[in-house]
C-alpha cells in the first residue's frame, strides 16, 4: 500500500531512473507528486468547433489529421498540418519543426491548444500557430490498454501538466501515473486542520481535494478551475496558507513569551523626548510614537514595523524612541542598509541628539581599524549611547554593555528578522526592535513576511510640502531639459540627474552611462554649473565627500546612479531628472522621486525616455505621472514583478508556495490568518488541545522547511 510519505520510486510506473528525473522538480515523495498540480485544464467534454474559432484567442480543438508536410523556406523548415472536423478544416503551423514529420499521419485524432490567428499568407483564413498537441487516438496502434486511457483524455476536463525530464515525462505520462497513484492511496488522508475550521470554511476532505484538483468532475466550471476557486483547489490553497499563518502566529507568540525591557516613561523622559524636537510633529508622527511607546513600556519585547513613505519623517520618530531607551539607561543600535545612509543618520543624530547631550558613535566598514577598535570599546563599556552603522557591521562583532532598543532602517532592501539573533546579549533581556521601511508594503506581502510584526503607518507628510510635478519627456527634448535645470539652479535650487548604469559597457552600449554623461554635462550641456558625480564604485570616502558637498550646496547638479535612491535628504534639491526612466522598476522610480519635494519649493521630476518602451514600462511611467501614493505604486509594482522580485532580491524570504499564489489568493490569505489565530486562542469549546497539537505537529513535519522563515519552538 502506498502512503503519502512513500518515495515516488515505488509508485507503479516509476523506478529509480524516473525518480531521479522527478527529483529535478523537487518531487521525492508521493505527497510531492500529488502537489504537482496541472497548470491548466482543457475542456475536452465540450470541444470547440473549428467554425466557432475567433482570431486572437487561445483555443483547444479536437480534430482528425488530414494532411501534413514539411516546407523548407529560406529561413527555416515549417511543418504544416491540416486537421478537420467533418467538412471544416484548420491549418496548424509549427516553425523549425522538422522533428514533427514522423509524428503525424492521416486518421489520428489529435487535441490541439494554441493561439488562433489570421493566416500570414493573405488568405482570409484562420490558423493555429505552434499549438501544443496530443495524439488521442491512433487507429494504427490502438490496443486494449490504450483504449482504457483514452477515456481519461477525451470527453472530460483534462489536466495539463508541465513536462519534466527534458520532455520525456509528458503531460500524458503525468496523467496516467497520478491517476494510478490516486487509486492506490488509502481512502482517507490524515487531516490536521481542526474539525471546527474545516466546518467553518466548508473544506472538502484532503483525498477528494487531490482527486478533483487533478481530475475535475464533469460538471466543474472551467472558469472556477482557471481561477483556482473550485472546492478542491480552494481547500489546497487554504491549507497551505493556514499552516503558513499558523507558523507566523506561533512565532509571534513565542517572541511575546520572552522577557524584554519594560521602559519607564516618567515626566523627565517625556520632557527629554520633547526637547529634541526641531519642529512640531505631525498628527501621524504623534500617533505612531504613541504606538511605539506603548510597546516599549510593556515587559514583552517590541517587534514593530514602521511604514512611512519617503519624506514622511520616520527619522525623528526613531530618535524619540532612542531617547526613551537612553533615558532609561540603555543603549540603542541604529542599523542602516548602506554607508551613505548610516553616515547621514549619524549627521542628523549629531545635529539633533548630541546637542541634547547624548553620546552618538558611527561605525562603518571604511573607517580606519584603530578607530573602529576604539569605538567598539566605547560601546562595550557603555559610553556610547546610540550606535549607528550598517547592518553588516553592527550584527557582526559589536558587543554592547546594555542594549535595549534596535532600530533597523530597511529602506527597500529587505532581509529577514533573523539578524537580530546575533545581537542578543547573553543573559540580558531581549531588546525592543523597530523596523523602518520606506517601501509601502502591499498587505499580502506584509501578512506573509511581516505577519509576526505589529505595524504602524506614517500616512501624512510634514506640512509645507508642495506636490511634485512629474513629466515625461522624450529624448529629443534633452536640450529643453538642461535649460530647465539651469533656470532652477539660477533660482537657487539643486538637481539630481540619474542614470541606470555606471560606465558604458558592450552590453548596455546604448544606455547613457553616468560617468560619460557627467563629463558631457560638465563640459557642454551644463557648462558653468558646479556638477558632481556619485556612483557605487567610488570609495566610501569619495562618496561621503561628494554627498556632504551637495548637502552644503557646493554642488548644483549631482549626476548619479541609483546609489542616491537610499534615504538621501537634501531639502534644497528640487529637480530629479531620470534618464532611461523606462529601465527602472516602479518602486525604484518612486524612491528616486522621493529625494525631492522635501522643501517648500515646487519640485519637478522629469522622466526621460529613449528607444523602445515595453507596455509594462509604459504602465510604470503613466503610474508615476498619475500618482504619488506609495501604496498604489507598490500594488502595481507587485502586480508587475510578482512577490519574489518585489523587493529587488529573489531571496527576500517569500515562501516557496506549492499551490497558493499571493497575487491571486489574497482573500484566502486573510481567511487563513483569521482561522490560524483563532486556533491558537484555544483550547475552547471549538478547539481542543489535541486539535492544536495535531496542527502544530503537522506544521512542523510538513511545512517548516518550505517556509524557511517560520521557526516554531
Ligand atoms: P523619511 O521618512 O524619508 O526618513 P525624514 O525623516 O528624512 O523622512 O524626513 C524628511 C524631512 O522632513 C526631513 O528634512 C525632516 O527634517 C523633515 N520633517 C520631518 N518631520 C517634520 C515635521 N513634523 N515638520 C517639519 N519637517 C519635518
Ligand atoms: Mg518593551
Amino acid at each position: 500500500m502506498l502512503e503519502l510519505s512513500t518515495n515516488v520510486q515505488y509508485v507503479k510506473g516509476i523506478g529509480p531512473r524516473i525518480a531521479a528525473m522527478l527529483l529535478e522538480k523537487g518531487i521525492t515523495t508521493v505527497e510531492d507528486l500529488l502537489y504537482y498540480l496541472p497548470f491548466r485544464y482543457e475542456d475536452r467534454l465540450n470541444p470547440r468547433g473549428i467554425n466557432e474559432l475567433k482570431a486572437g484567442e487561445m483555443a483547444s480543438v479536437i480534430a482528425e489529421v488530414r494532411t501534413s508536410g514539411l516546407f523548407r523556406t529560406r529561413r527555416m523548415p515549417i511543418f504544416e498540418m491540416t486537421v478537420g472536423q467533418g467538412r471544416s478544416t484548420l491549418k496548424c503551423i509549427w516553425f523549425n519543426a522538422a522533428y514533427l514529420q514522423d509524428k503525424f499521419h492521416a486518421g489520428q485524432l489529435v487535441a490541439l491548444y494554441g493561439k488562433v490567428d489570421w493566416s500570414q499568407r493573405g488568405v482570409e483564413r484562420l490558423e493555429i500557430l505552434q499549438p501544443q498537441f496530443e495524439i488521442l487516438h491512433d487507429p494504427q496502434e490502438s490496443n486494449e490498454e490504450e483504449r482504457k486511457w483514452q477515456s481519461l483524455e477525451v470527453g472530460r476536463i483534462v489536466p495539463i501538466y508541465e513536462s519534466a525530464g527534458k520532455g520525456r515525462l509528458t503531460a500524458r505520462w503525468f496523467r496516467r501515473i497520478i491517476h494510478g497513484m490516486l487509486e492506490q492511496l488509502p481512502e482517507d488522508f490524515r487531516d490536521a486542520i481542526p474539525p471546527a475550521v474545516r466546518g467553518q470554511m466548508g473544506l472538502i476532505d484532503r483525498k477528494s481535494a487531490f482527486w478533483q484538483a487533478h481530475w475535475p468532475e464533469a460538471g466543474e466550471s472551467l472558469t472556477s478551475l482557471q481561477a483556482a476557486r473550485t472546492p478542491a483547489l480552494f481547500r489546497l490553497i487554504f491549507e497551505e496558507l493556514f499552516y503558513l499563518e499558523l507558523g507566523i502566529e506561533l512565532k509571534r507568540r513565542k517572541m511575546r513569551a520572552q522577557s524584554g525591557v519594560s521602559f519607564q516613561i516618567h515626566d523627565d523622559v517625556r520632557a527629554a523626548v520633547k526637547r529634541i524636537l526641531p519642529f512640531h510633529p505631525t498628527a501621524a508622527q504623534k500617533r505612531v510614537l504613541k504606538e511605539i511607546v506603548d510597546d516599549m513600556r510593556e515587559p514583552t519585547p517590541m517587534r514593530r514595523l514602521l511604514q512611512g513613505d519617503v519624506g514622511s519623517g520616520k527619522t525623528i520618530v526613531a530618535f524619540q524612541a532612542a531617547v526613551i531607551a537612553i533615558e532609561n539607561g540603555y543603549q540603542v543600535a541604529l542599523m542602516a542598509p548602506t554607508e551613505i545612509l548610516a553616515t547621514q543618520h549619524y549627521l542628523s543624530a549629531r545635529r539633533i541628539l548630541e546637542r541634547a547631550g547624548y553620546r552618538v558613535v558611527l561605525l562603518t566598514g571604511s573607517q580606519e581599524a584603530g578607530h573602529k577598535k576604539q569605538t567598539r570599546r566605547h560601546i562595550a563599556q557603555g559610553n556610547a549611547q546610540l550606535v549607528i552603522g550598517t547592518h553588516a557591521l553592527i550584527q557582526e562583532s559589536v558587543e554592547f554593555d546594555k542594549l535595549g532598543l534596535v532600530i533597523v532602517d530597511e529602506q527597500h532592501r529587505f532581509g529577514v528578522m533573523q539578524r537580530f539573533k546575533l545581537m542578543k546579549k547573553p543573559g540580558g533581556a531581549e531588546p525592543d526592535v523597530l523596523v523602518m521601511t520606506a517601501t509601502p508594503i502591499p498587505r499580502t506581502l506584509a501578512l506573509t513576511l511581516y505577519g509576526d510584526l505589529d505595524t504602524s503607518v506614517l500616512d501624512e507628510l510634514p506640512p509645507g510640502r508642495t506636490p511634485i510635478k512629474t513629466r515625461r519627456v522624450g529624448d529629443e527634448r534633452t536640450a529643453e531639459v538642461w535649460d530647465f535645470v539651469r533656470k532652477q539652479v539660477k533660482a537657487g535650487r539643486q538637481a539630481y540627474v540619474v542614470y541606470p548604469v555606471i560606465e558604458e559597457g558592450a552590453l548596455e552600449g546604448e544606455l547613457k552611462a553616468a560617468v560619460k554623461m557627467y563629463e558631457q554635462l560638465r563640459m557642454r550641456d551644463l557648462a558653468g554649473l558646479r556638477v558632481g558625480l556619485l556612483h557605487g564604485r567610488m570609495s566610501a570616502d569619495e562618496k561621503d565627500t561628494t554627498m556632504a558637498a551637495f548637502q552644503r550646496g557646493e554642488i548644483d547638479v549631482l549626476v548619479s546612479t541609483t546609489v542616491i535612491e537610499v534615504g538621501v535628504d537634501v531639502p534644497n534639491a528640487s529637480v530629479m531628472v531620470i534618464e532611461h526612466a523606462e529601465r527602472f522598476g516602479l518602486s525604484q522610480l518612486h524612491q528616486l522621486r522621493g529625494r525631492i519635494g522635501r522643501g517648500a519649493a515646487q519640485s519637478y521630476c522629469v522622466l526621460m525616455t529613449g528607444g523602445k518602451i515595453s507596455p509594462e514600462a509604459e504602465e510604470r511611467l503613466q503610474a508615476m505621472v498619475r500618482t504619488q501614493d506609495g501604496f498604489e505604486i507598490a500594488e502595481l509594482d507587485l502586480q508587475q514583478r510578482g512577490p519574489g522580485e518585489f523587493f529587488g532580491t529573489k531571496q527576500a524570504g517569500i515562501p516557496n508556495f506549492r499551490v497558493a499564489n499571493l497575487l491571486r489568493d489574497r482573500d484566502v490569505l486573510e481567511l487563513a490568518r483569521k482561522q490560524a489565530r483563532a486556533v491558537l486562542e484555544g483550547p475552547n469549546e471549538h478547539i481542543t488541545q489535541q486539535d492544536i497539537t495535531n496542527a502544530v505537529m503537522h506544521l512542523r513535519s510538513h511545512w517548516n522547511r518550505r517556509y524557511g522563515l517560520v521557526e516554531v519552538g
